[in-house]
């Protein structure tokens, strides 16, 4: 498989913390991998690295073979790299269509005018959102709310979307909805890395997963494998 994301020998201080210690793993182009680990193992870290909103102390990100971790992050975004948030960011006196232009102007060649309109329109329908774009962003439940905030994240076009507990907070038939979703962009595609702590959402999604723990990867590999090894049940059971 071909690797899409490289990250080799990643490390982040904060002071004298090490909040990320020499964290190296790949992510293959086409695959869902998650990266997990109790609270404060240095998973939201890595990923704001990854996207260049906090600059590595040592190591280096790789996309498709090229050097990305000294970018500005707008430049990172620029070569296909998007990505959602814990919590949801939204700008709620616009409408749902609205949202997605105002993501569509930051991509490399912006769409403006009806083009955007109409690709705000298109990027919410593939996240089943299809004739809701005029509605308020602040009318929308929940998991609505998390579908607009994905139709952003595409909007950029991204090769490598990174997905920091998307699914958390949805109920146990929004869950199937999520996953769904996730899956659909796997099949269009898309490489996907998340940080999740819904287990039973990381067995159905992930082929792959790599596990922190206070800064420290601590195990990788197949999911099945790597929930049933000790090492990583006791850091999650000391957490
Ligand atoms: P996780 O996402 O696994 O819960 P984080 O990456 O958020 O973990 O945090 C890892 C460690 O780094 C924690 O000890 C946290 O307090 C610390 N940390 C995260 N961001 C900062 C920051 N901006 N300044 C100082 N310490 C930070």
């Amino acid at each position: 498989m071909t690797q899409l994301l490289e990250i080799t020998g990643l490390k982040k201080q904060f002071g004298g913390l090490t909040a990320v210690n020499d964290v190296s793993f790949s992510v293959g182009e086409g695959e869902i991998a998650a990266l997990l680990g109790p609270n404060g193992s240095g998973k939201t870290t890595v990923l704001n690295m990854i996207s260049g909103a906090l600059s590595p102390t040592a190591g280096t990100i790789a996309l498709a073979g090229e050097r990305i971790s000294h970018l500005a992050p707008h430049r990172i975004a620029h070569k296909g790299v998007s990505r959602t948030f814990q919590l949801v960011k939204i700008l709620p006196s616009l409408t749902v269509a609205e949202n997605v232009v105002a993501a569509l102007a930051f991509r490399r060649d912006p769409l403006w005018g009806s083009r955007a309109t109409e690709r705000a329109h298109e990027l919410l329908a593939e996240v089943g959102l299809a004739g809701r774009g005029g509605e308020h962003a602040d009318d929308l439940t929940y998991i609505d709310q998390k579908r607009m905030e994905l139709a952003r994240a595409l909007a950029a076009e991204p090769r490598l979307l990174l997905l920091d507990e998307w699914l958390s907070g949805l109920n146990p038939t929004e869950l199937r909805v999520g996953i769904d979703l996730i899956v659909s962009l796997r099949d269009r595609g898309m490489t996907i890395l998340l940080v999740e702590h819904i287990m039973e959402a990381v067995r159905a999604l992930c082929s792959r997963a790599v596990v922190m723990n206070v800064g420290n990867k601590i195990a990788e590999g197949p999911t099945a494998e790597v929930l049933a090894d000790p090492v990583v049940i006791s850091a999650y059971l000391g957490e």
